[in-house]
């Protein structure tokens, strides 16, 4: 529902000129340092009507595609009816809409000033993006498409950008990373220095301020961020929202508005709908790339596996993000994953399992050779890829565990976590060690292929 607010309530810069949209933070200048638990309450503001939709073109101003610079009736009459749109409660009506409505509702109301950000390149499938595009093709509206090139991308990626703009007849805005910076970086630490000191420093430059750039020029923009991407970072990613990080063309608090359209479809739906629609697709994903980035930090992943598991496979799952959905892992939404980290259900439960305690783990590790052999799995239950395993897991429990095999688990972050790193070996969640009997080794699985077959055949490699 649309919310009329008092003139006093808002805080609105604005150009004699241009049009007036504007987000404004419910109480955002009195209260700027309690922005992000404001954020959720701002308010989209229309001051005056848009009789000439001025572009902003100055350099941190994307530029608009030709499709995008026609006339926007339906804009103007939305904006001529609606003073002031309460983006909490439009996020109520539409938790339930489908992609199609979220998406129609998001051109209507911002017109040229919104774009669809494709190849989110860590944090999306470019594949699944293109959905994006499918959806506000079909609504009849001109939108923008913008993407970030950050040098590193699969020659197949940049196939199919190529493919996208001729059958959408589109430009994609592409943004680049400053070459200073990324020659700085380079010369300093080589070209592949995430892997020694994880993926933040060099998506931060080749992504993050190309993306802080853009945004700059818009007042809002689409993302194909989805609830089932991630559930430890994403499972409260709302359909449409004051952005928590960034800001848009007027600065500042609730200066953007962030819409996920495909927030509450799951990835196969997706894949349906591109199927469906004979939508272009990464080649990439018949070599089994489901979620398809920078080419150094993509890989496949088996039948099974999280998509994530394809991103940043050296490094943890909850710092699985790139820095552009921040807002999924601070404010509200971390205190969500510290909630999980306590109130997540507790996995491994079959009775064939053993619950290991911490004595009992480094008796396991002890310099006495072992009466008995031993497969173990270190964990935490918030974790998808532990709970990925969870079925397969029970049951190579249920079908080895006997007089010669104990079947353990052992609950390995936090007070645990500095233990398990240093004696158990562990580096990410995950681990499977066995232990075997007359032996004070430990033998680390290397696989991510963790389904019953592979794992009973671990086992049996060394009974
Ligand atoms: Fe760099 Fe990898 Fe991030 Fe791409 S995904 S910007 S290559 S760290």
């Amino acid at each position: 529902m649309l919310t009329n607010i008092p003139a006093a309530a808002t805080s609105v810069t604005s150009t004699s000129s241009s049009p007036r949209l504007s987000m404004v933070a419910a109480a955002a200048a009195a209260a700027k340092s309690n922005f992000r638990e404001q954020s959720n309450k701002a308010l989209l503001v229309c001051q005056q009507q848009p009789q000439v939709r001025q572009h902003h073109n100055n350099n941190r101003v994307i530029p608009i595609s030709s499709a995008a610079a026609v006339a926007l009736p339906d804009i103007a009459r939305v904006l001529e009816e609606q003073e002031v749109v309460d983006i909490e409660r439009l996020e109520e009506e539409l938790n339930s809409a489908s992609p199609f409505e979220i998406m129609d509702q998001a051109l209507a109301l911002f017109g040229i000033d919104i774009a669809i950000l494709i190849l989110n390149p860590v944090c999306t499938c470019f594949s699944e993006d293109v959905a994006l595009i499918e959806y506000a093709h079909l609504t009849g509206r001109p939108f923008r498409v913008f993407s970030l090139d950050t040098g590193r991308l699969n020659p197949e990626t940049y196939c199919l950008f190529a493919e996208v703009e001729k059958r959408y007849n589109i430009r994609i805005e592409y943004m680049f990373p400053d070459a200073v910076e990324v020659e700085a970086l380079v010369r300093a630490k080589g070209l592949f220095s995430f892997y020694e000191d994880g993926h933040q420093e060099c998506c931060r430059i080749r992504k993050v301020r190309p993306l802080k750039r853009a945004l700059k020029g818009l007042r809002a923009w689409i993302t194909g961020q989805r609830k089932d991407q991630s559930p430890g970072t994403r499972a409260n990613v709302p359909v449409v929202q004051v952005d928590p990080v960034f800001e848009g063309m007027d600065g500042g608090v609730g200066s953007l508005v962030k819409w996920n359209p495909l927030a509450n479809v799951v990835g196969t739906a997706v894949w349906s709908f591109l199927r469906t629609m004979d939508v272009p697709v990464n080649a990439l994903h018949s070599q089994g790339f489901v979620s398809i980035g920078c080419e150094p930090c993509t890989r496949p992943v088996m039948p099974g596996q999280h998509e994530r598991e394809g991103r940043w496979w050296w490094e943890d799952a909850k710092a699985k993000e790139c820095g552009l959905h921040n807002g999924n892992v601070n404010g509200a939404a971390s205190n969500a994953i510290s909630e999980q980290m306590v109130e997540v259900a507790d996995l491994f439960m079959s009775r064939s399992v053993s619950n290991l305690s911490r004595g009992e783990m480094e008796t396991l590790v002890g310099k006495n050779k072992r009466s008995k052999s031993s497969l173990v799995v270190l964990y935490a239950p918030w974790c998808q890829f532990s709970q990925a395993m969870n079925d397969s897991f029970n049951a190579v429990a249920e079908k080895l565990c006997g007089p010669n095999l104990m079947v353990g688990k052992f609950r390995a972050d936090r007070e645990q976590k500095e233990f398990a790193q240093q004696a158990l070996k562990l580096r990410t969640f995950p681990t499977i060690l066995f232990f075997p009997k007359n032996s004070t080794q430990v033998i680390k699985y290397p696989s991510e292929n963790r389904d019953v077959d592979a794992l009973i055949a671990f086992v049996q490699a060394f009974q």
